[in-house]
């Protein structure tokens, strides 16, 4: 599913129906004249794009031709790296060069369904271990977590990052991902989004083989994974908090009263655990909303899908296609700051209730005008900056590429209401 406006014609706007969530920025003619930014030859109309939101230029395309062009994506790099087993000096079996790459394409599947210009790109993908280095990487082959995983983790980080990075192959500018494998019921797919020690987690280590199902091959399924992880290393947290189903003495499986993951546009979640499997997609919607799915009005539907298909839910049908816009900007705001290492670009918030004198970065600090995100954003292109909903009445120009989106929580338009 691609976000962007490239390959849309002008006969496409206009007969194209518009998706149940998508929003459209306006881009209208300025007061006396033409809109700027069709002045400047730097910034063909294709550089300004919007997320899943449709650019409405039917009457720019009346006055002018622009070129089209790609929108711009923040790109998170990615560095995959295969532990390889002492034994054979060869990865676990289900490691191929093919599956670090079906990550990264069903990742950025799902990452265009979220409509904010994230995109993973592999930056390698190589093995590592087998060397007879006494903390050589294939000691962690197989990888014993268990109850004492977050001193295990914080050992493997001292000797991935701390002390051998080279050994190991870290990247200080990508996500680090380390295939191995954990034995039967002891792994776990990635380390503490917020560990025990207070130190945030800045790798993934994934060793579980993935098996295909009804709706994905095992690779997808790998890739679907692989983003969940991805999305704790930008703090998100899961929906159902740590709260998971109870079996009672009786055997008698019992829905306790939901956990959550602090943000408020997220119903209360419960995890099923095993065999007790007692929440569903019924037990969501009587919780919160007192009846029962096949009841609720669009609104309170689009809230238990939310959670029901959401990338950071445990839910058996694992849509992964969801997060909320406060998880996104939670997302955002962590890519904007301790984890800008890894990504290509930053996004720059707007609002109505913004100030010039904010930064942009976090989503409580948004610029007011759109023109001054775009002062703010890098001169030589690569950022976004994303309109909250709303009317920007002002004239911009456009003196560097940046790609304009609109958030999923409602339209946005530039110029003349
Ligand atoms: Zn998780």
């Amino acid at each position: 599913m691609n976000d962007t406006i490239s390959g849309l014609t002008s006969a496409a706007l206009r007969g194209a129906t518009q998706p149940a969530d998508a929003h459209f920025i306006t881009i209208k003619r300025g007061p006396g004249g033409p809109p700027a930014a069709l002045k400047h030859p730097q910034a063909p109309l294709s550089k300004i794009t919007k997320t899943h939101c449709l650019l409405t230029l039917a009457l720019l395309m009346a006055i002018t031709a622009p070129r089209r062009a790609d929108a711009q994506f923040i790109w998170i790099d990615v560095s995959y790296k295969a532990i390889v087993d002492p034994a054979t000096g060869q990865p676990a079996a289900y490691v191929t060069p093919h599956l670090p790459q079906e990550a990264v394409r069903f990742g950025n599947a799902m990452l265009a369904r979220y409509r904010r210009g994230y995109r993973l790109r592999l930056v390698e993908y190589f093995w590592i271990g087998g060397s007879d280095h006494p903390r050589d990487p294939s000691r962690w082959y197989p990888f014993l977590v268990g109850p004492n995983h977050e001193l295990l983790e914080e050992e493997f980080r001292s000797d991935a990052f701390t002390n051998y990075p080279a050994l190991y192959g870290w990247n200080p500018s990508a996500l680090n991902v380390f295939l191995t494998v954990f034995p039967e019921g002891t792994g776990k797919s990635a380390f503490c989004a917020e560990c025990d020690s207070g130190r945030l987690s800045d790798y993934i280590a994934d060793g579980r083989e993935c098996n295909a199902s009804t709706q994905f091959t095992a690779e997808e399924n790998f890739g679907a994974r692989n983003l969940h992880e991805t999305a704790h290393y930008f703090y998100l947290k899961h929906t159902h908090g740590s709260t998971a189903c109870i079996t009672n003495t009786s055997g008698l499986c019992l829905a306790p009263v939901p956990g959550d993951d602090d943000l408020t546009d997220t119903l209360g979640d419960v995890q099923n655990v095993g065999d007790c499997t007692c929440w569903t997609v019924e037990n969501l919607s009587w919780t919160n909303f007192n009846k029962g799915y096949g009841a609720l009005n669009a609104t309170e539907r689009e809230l238990v899908d939310n959670v029901w298909f959401n990338l950071m839910s445990y839910h058996e049908t694992f849509g992964y296609s969801r997060l909320t816009e406060q998880q996104l900007d939670l997302w955002t705001d962590i890519a904007n700051s301790f984890r800008r290492h890894v990504l290509s670009g930053v996004t720059l918030y707007v609002s109505l209730e913004g100030n010039d004198g904010y930064s942009g970065l976090t989503s409580t600090t948004p610029k007011r005008h759109v023109a001054a995100a775009l002062d703010a954003a890098a001169p030589g292109g690569g950022d976004i900056v994303l309109l909250r909903p709303g009317n920007y009445d002002e004239r911009v120009t456009l003196t560097r590429p940046a790609t304009l989106r609109a958030t999923r929580a409602g339209p946005a338009s530039l110029g003349r209401p």
